[in-house]
């Protein structure tokens, strides 16, 4: 039997909420399901204002019109991420300035941000890679040192807490997606976290097309007109009551992906003790939430025989980004910032190696994984 990569979530009952929906007569961005799920994000992840967007690069790109980022305005951010993070500030006219990795955790090396400041500078943008968050106090204390804007690339952190606290909850902004490869997903959707109360009025103007929609349904204004910069950047009706059916089961959902991140991370244990892996060292500050589960091997080409091996087996393992400051786009449009070498960024993209991962996973399905694993080092 073939073990996939990933299997996207199904509560149940989805299609319960669907049929609720359809029953409505609302079926743009402002109706009962965004407003259930508004609530749930208040009362779960302890974030002042919810957004919900049609994806989590919308919600970036969403962030950054609110973070004033215009041409030639500068963006630090880890070069070991998804190209969203630096296609929704190029969009601006926004330069992307790409900073190493730290060789654990794969974020952003906070130690290497300072050096990439310059008077063009506007936004630290760090990743919150599975979930994990780099030093936020550090990041904050350089935010307010040089008056920069953070926002928080958190796709993968639903879920997860640093220092007791949602990881969702940090930076002036925050943005999550709920794409299908995600703990939670909507198919594809996503979500902007205003954590910065000053920034709250204008998001909704900027959501809304850049009109006052909001003030002239509550009554505030006697015209619709158009305000400021904008976009559509609303979730429809039928995609947050999928959403919403997903959102309550998070508790569930990261318990069980910990508990299989665990099962891994302690079946791999022997092969570290070897020196054939590496994995990733834990810690209690920043608690991930169990969405990926990598291992780093010795070069790329122990990666490639590994992943044959792994798929004779039929079993699907993927490694994960190419370098942003490697990539034709990176090239074109963003720059290397100063002190950052990439050593770290590209010896982990060519080692690394991520095992199959979803909450229908079960421990026999792992020890296969590690089986193979295991006999491939033998
Ligand atoms: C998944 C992901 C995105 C993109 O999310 P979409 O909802 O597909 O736009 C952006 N950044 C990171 C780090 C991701 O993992």
């Amino acid at each position: 039997m073939n073990i996939p990569f990933n299997v996207p979530l199904m509560s149940g009952s989805e299609i319960r909420y669907i049929d609720d929906a359809l029953k409505g007569s609302t079926f743009s961005g402002d109706g009962k399901y965004n407003h259930l799920c508004e609530n749930w994000f208040a009362e779960n992840l302890h974030v002042s204002k919810t957004f919900l967007t049609p994806s989590c690069t919308s919600a970036l790109e969403m962030g950054l019109i609110l973070c004033n980022v215009g041409y030639g305005d500068e963006v630090i951010l880890p070069s070991y991420t998804f190209t969203s993070t630096a296609t929704s500030v190029v969009l601006h006219g926004g330069v992307p300035v790409f900073v190493d990795c730290d060789p654990n955790s794969l974020n952003i090396n906070v130690n290497l941000i300072e050096a990439a400041i310059t008077e063009r500078t506007r936004v630290i943008m760090p990743v919150l890679y599975n979930g994990i968050c780099p030093d936020m106090d550090a990041i904050e204390a350089l935010a307010e040192k040089y008056n920069l804007k953070i926002l928080v690339d958190a796709a993968q952190a639903i879920g997860a807490t640093y220092k007791g606290r949602s990881a969702c909850s940090y930076g002036h902004l925050s943005a999550v997606s709920f794409h299908e490869t995600k703990n939670l997903h909507c198919g594809e959707g996503g979500a902007l976290f205003v954590n910065d109360s000053s920034l709250i009025d204008r998001a909704y103007v900027v959501k809304d097309k850049g009109t006052n929609r909001k003030a002239f349904l509550a009554g505030r204004v006697d015209k619709y007109v158009w305000k400021d910069k904008g976009s559509s950047y609303l979730m429809n009706e039928l995609s947050a009551s999928f959403l919403y059916a997903q959102l309550e089961m998070e508790r569930e959902v990261t318990k069980k992906r910990r508990q299989l991140w665990t099962n891994y991370h302690e079946l791999l244990s022997p092969l570290e003790e070897k020196g054939h892996v590496q994995r990733f060292v834990e810690n209690s500050t920043s608690v991930h939430n169990g969405h990926l589960y990598y291992i780093l091997v010795k070069n790329e080409s122990v990666r490639a025989l590994l992943q044959d091996k792994m798929k004779s087996d039929n079993i699907s393992c993927y490694f994960h980004y190419v370098p942003l400051h490697n990539s034709d786009g990176g090239k074109k449009y963003g720059r290397v910032g100063r002190s950052s070498t990439m050593e770290v960024t590209d010896s982990v993209s060519n080692r690394i190696l991520r095992l199959p991962m979803y909450f229908l996973l079960n421990s026999v399905l792992q020890e296969r994984v590690v089986a193979s694993i295991d006999s491939f080092f033998r």
